[in-house]
C-alpha cells in the first residue's frame, strides 16, 4: 500500500512539475496567404491576429480603400506616423541594396502579371516587350517618392508611380504581432505568415524548431534549424512564378533591368534579430544573386543566410 502510494505521489510530482500550459495553433488567411500563430493564450494570439489585419488594412495595394492604395489613387498624402516611418526603412534599404530592394515596384508587378500568368494557359500569357519595360522603369525608382517627415507627407511625383510593399509589409506584421504577444505577457509563441517567421523565446524549455524545405528536393527531410528570438524569412521562386516558352518568371522584379530576378537562386533564407530586415533581405538577396547577396549580409550584425541554388 506505502509503496502504491508513494508511485502516486511521484507520478503527481512528475506530472504537475512537467505539464506546461497547453500551445495553442491557430491559422488565418490575411495578406494573401496562411498566418499561423502558436501560443498558450487564445486572446493574447486573437489581439495579435487583430494587429495583422490591421496592418493588412493600411499596407494592402489589393484593398482600394488601403491607406497605401489612397496615396497610389491620390499621390500625395498625410499618411500615420507608421506608414511613414516604413516607408523610410524601405528607402535605406533601397540605398543600402544598391536598389535591388525597391517599394516602387507596384507597376512592374502589374506589367508581369505574375499572380495572374501563374493560373493561365500559356497560350495566353503575354510577355511584355523591352519599350513596355523601359517605359515602366522610367517612373520606377525611389526617387519619385518625396517624403515630407515633419509633416508625414508622402508624395508620388509622377502620376504613374505606384506603391507595392509586398515585399516588407509580412515582416512588418510579424514582428507586430510578436509585439502585441509579448505585451501579452508571453514568453513564448512562433508566428508565421507564408514563410516569414519570428520564434519568441523556447517552447517548453526548448528552441523552437523551424523545417526549412528544399525546393529542389521537395521529398527530402526538411532542413531543421532552431531558434529563439530570432526571425527567419524566405523568398523563392518555387511557388509564384510561370513558365513560358521553357523560362521560368518569379514574381520577384529586378528593378534595375525590369524583368523578373533571373539567376541560380531557388531560395533565400535569412535569418535576423526582425522578420522585417529578413523579409526584406531575402527578397533583396533574390535579386542580387549568391556573391554579391552574401556581401550584403556582411553589413548587417547578427544576419545569416541560407541560399539553395538550382
Ligand atoms: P517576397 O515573396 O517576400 O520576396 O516578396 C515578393 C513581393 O514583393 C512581390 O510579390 C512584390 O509584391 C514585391 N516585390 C517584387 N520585387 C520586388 C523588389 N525587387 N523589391 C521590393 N519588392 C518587390
Ligand atoms: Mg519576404
Amino acid at each position: 500500500m506505502i509503496k502504491k502510494i508513494v508511485c502516486v505521489l511521484f507520478l503527481t510530482f512528475t506530472i504537475f512539475g512537467c505539464i506546461h500550459k497547453p500551445y495553442y495553433t491557430e491559422t488565418r488567411l490575411i495578406m494573401g496567404t496562411v498566418v499561423e500563430i502558436t501560443a498558450q493564450d487564445k486572446d493574447a494570439i486573437n489581439a495579435a491576429f487583430f494587429e495583422i489585419e490591421r496592418i493588412d488594412a493600411l499596407m494592402s495595394s489589393y484593398d482600394p480603400d488601403s491607406e497605401v492604395s489612397r496615396l497610389n489613387k491620390k499621390r500625395e498624402l498625410k499618411v500615420s506616423y507608421e506608414l511613414l516611418n516604413l516607408i523610410i526603412a524601405a528607402r535605406n534599404f533601397y540605398d543600402i541594396t544598391g536598389g535591388a530592394f525597391d517599394i516602387t515596384i507596384g507597376p512592374l508587378v502589374r506589367l508581369w502579371n505574375i499572380k495572374e500568368y501563374m493560373q493561365m494557359e500559356p497560350e495566353r500569357i503575354k510577355i511584355p516587350t523591352q519599350a513596355q519595360i523601359e517605359k515602366v522603369l522610367s517612373y520606377t525608382g525611389i526617387n519619385f517618392i518625396e517624403i515630407d517627415e515633419k509633416d508625414s507627407i508622402i508624395r508620388l511625383t509622377d502620376k504613374r508611380t505606384r506603391l507595392d510593399l509586398g515585399g516588407i509589409a509580412k515582416g512588418y506584421a510579424v514582428d507586430r504581432a510578436i509585439e502585441i504577444l509579448r505585451q501579452s505577457g508571453l514568453k513564448s509563441a512562433l508566428v508565421n505568415a507564408g514563410g516569414e517567421i519570428y520564434c519568441l523565446g523556447k517552447k517548453a524549455g526548448r528552441q523552437w524548431t523551424i523545417g526549412l524545405e528544399n525546393p529542389q528536393k521537395t521529398d527530402a527531410f526538411p532542413e531543421v534549424f532552431r531558434l529563439k528570438n530570432r526571425a527567419v524569412a524566405t523568398s523563392g521562386n518555387y511557388e509564384q512564378f510561370f513558365i513560358y516558352r521553357n523560362k521560368r518568371y518569379s514574381h520577384i522584379i529586378d528593378p534595375r533591368t525590369g524583368y523578373p530576378a533571373d539567376n541560380n537562386i531557388s531560395s533565400v533564407s535569412v535569418f535576423a534579430g526582425d522578420c522585417l530586415t529578413a523579409d526584406v533581405l531575402a527578397t533583396a538577396i533574390f535579386v542580387l544573386g549568391e556573391v554579391r547577396g552574401a556581401q550584403l549580409i556582411n553589413k548587417f550584425e547578427g544576419v545569416e543566410l541560407k541560399i539553395i541554388t538550382r
